[in-house]
């Protein structure tokens, strides 16, 4: 008789074990299944995320903007500094050591709530039996009342430009992150949020990169007038961004790739020493459901979900990077809270519209809420509000006084719709405008919530203040 869960989660990333710990913290028998072996050749949990995703990306996205701070932003401050060197080993280990503490981290968790690792492939048989097979080829089978799938994703695979990461010539992000040498030129296909943070990583060490987006607009999903923004402060630090630019075949040469692309002039080509194919991501169901369990696919790949992320099967849930909507950590964690309290018969629930996005670039990007091209085709009136950077006396003092925060809000109700920003910090800043949306403030609140002194945060006010045409600090238009 197989041994019976009450939840079995299969896929251990942000959605999976974010899942699994809230379910077992209702008290519910729980299970964790997760293929994952990392870079030391261990199992490990954490998914995408903590192994090859957010963190090590943040890492260094950090470390390199310290280096990059420490060669070029100290003049202004009065300060001069010699001697400025790069240890890329030192950096690359003290990236790994975090991930390690990290997906460690969550195995102490596991433990601590009682969560039981089950390691190995899972795959969704019929009745909600779920059939592991192991490293060694042992396979078991388990029995579940719910299952939740939370398997993720991967990169998207291009036929013009077939990724190696073992060989480390065209990677995907798995081999960006782990470059033992600052290429001198590195090619980036697509100006999407990882090729924009990876891009920025290398081009701060001291590679000349250059980006080929395939679409003509910049940042689709962004504010058009942040992302103008975004693209012309990318441009002044020697990102080559080039938009309108489609590759279309690549050749390994003795010095590294050379790319063929397309864009309005006809066909060109560029060599590079190494290329990082970034087109965008796709969900990981090629194998984790049997035929006979009758999960239903959408378009794309995606485990078909309904707004409380059940999918078409009673018992069963799909969460994270599988299921529809923006692919980001937090999002998936939160479905794993919501479908978690839903199985344990409470009301969870998850507000799709105040889920926040971060670009961790320098000036960063963050927004939540609806941009003002969504509310113009949407017909919905609004009124702006922004602020720049520019007047903020703590960012002036920090000496990163670039960019601006922008407020919409509904033009007969005042509630707040959208919160845009790009400068120092946005990915910080935004949680203010998440929480008001979350709390359906009105941009008045925001105006009459009382802001330290001199903080970024005042940016954010003067921005609300700016909706009713009174901010403080700038000439009101
Ligand atoms: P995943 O993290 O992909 O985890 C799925 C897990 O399921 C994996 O561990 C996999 O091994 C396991 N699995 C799959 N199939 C099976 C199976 N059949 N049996 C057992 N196990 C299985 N998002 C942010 O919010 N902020 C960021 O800053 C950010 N930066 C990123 C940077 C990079 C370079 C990348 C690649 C992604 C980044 N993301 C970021 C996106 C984020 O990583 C994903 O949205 C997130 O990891 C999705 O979580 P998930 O749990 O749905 O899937
Ligand atoms: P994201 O989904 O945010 O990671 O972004 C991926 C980007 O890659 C999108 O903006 C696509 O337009 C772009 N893209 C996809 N295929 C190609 C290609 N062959 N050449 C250049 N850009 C591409």
């Amino acid at each position: 008789m197989a041994k019976t869960y009450d939840v079995v989660v299969i896929g251990g990333g942000p959605a999976g074990y974010v899942a699994a710990i809230r379910c077992a913290q209702l008290g519910l028998e729980t299970a964790c299944v997760e293929e994952w072996i990392n870079f030391k050749g261990d199992p490990a949990l954490g998914g995408t995320c903590l192994n090859v995703g957010c963190i090590p990306s943040k890492t260094l996205l950090e470390s390199s903007e310290q280096y990059h701070h420490l060669r070029h932003g100290m003049g202004a401050h009065g300060i001069h500094v010699e001697g400025v060197r790069l240890d890329l080993d030192k950096m690359m280990a003290r990236k790994d050591d975090i991930v390690l503490q990290l997906t460690n981290g969550i195995g102490a968790l596991f433990k601590a709530n009682g969560v039981e690792w089950l390691q190995g492939h899972g795959k969704l048989l019929a009745e909600r039996q779920v059939e592991i097979t192991a490293r060694d080829g042992s396979v078991e089978v388990v029995g579940a009342d719910n299952v939740i799938v939370a398997t993720g994703s991967r990169p998207i695979d291009i036929d013009a430009a077939r990724v190696d990461n073992a060989e480390g010539l065209i990677v995907d992000s798995t081999g960006a992150l782990d470059f033992r040498k600052v290429p001198e030129t590195l090619g980036v296909i697509g100006a999407g949020v990882i090729g924009l943070e990876l891009g920025s990583v290398w081009n701060r060490l001291g590679s000349k990169v250059i980006m080929l987006e395939a679409v003509e607009d910049f940042l689709v999903l962004a504010d058009q007038q942040v992302a103008r923004e975004a693209l012309r402060q990318f441009k002044k630090q020697g990102l080559d961004i080039r938009l309108g630019a489609r590759v279309i075949a690549t050749q390994k040469t003795a010095g590294g790739v050379e790319v063929s692309f397309k864009d309005k002039d006809g066909e060109q080509k560029i060599t590079v020493e190494k290329l990082l194919v970034s087109v965008g991501r796709r969900p990981n169901t090629d194998n984790v459901a049997a035929p006979e369990a009758g999960l239903l696919l959408n378009e794309g790949g995606f485990i078909h979900v309904d707004d409380r992320c059940e999918a078409n099967l009673p018992g069963v849930y799909a969460i994270g990077d599988v299921v529809r909507g923006p692919m980001l950590a937090h999002k998936g964690s939160e479905e794993g809270i919501m479908v978690a309290e839903n199985i344990a018969g409470q009301h969870g629930h998850l507000n799709y519209d105040a889920i926040p996005w971060v670009i961790y670039t320098n000036p960063e990007i963050a927004w939540v809420g609806r941009t003002e091209q969504a509310l113009k085709s949407a017909g919905i009136p609004y009124k702006v509000g922004s602020f720049p950077f520019s007047a903020n006396g703590r960012a002036k003092a920090m000496d990163a006084a670039n960019g601006m925060v922008k407020i919409l809000a509904h033009a007969q109700t005042d509630a707040l719709l959208g919160c845009h920003i790009i400068g120092p910090f946005a990915s910080e800043l935004v949680q203010e405008a998440v929480l008001a949306l979350e709390f359906h403030a009105s941009s008045e609140d925001l105006a009459r919530t009382i802001h330290g002194h001199p903080t970024l945060y005042e940016a954010v006010h003067e921005a609300a203040l700016s909706v009713h045409g009174r901010a403080l600090h700038k000439i009101n238009t």
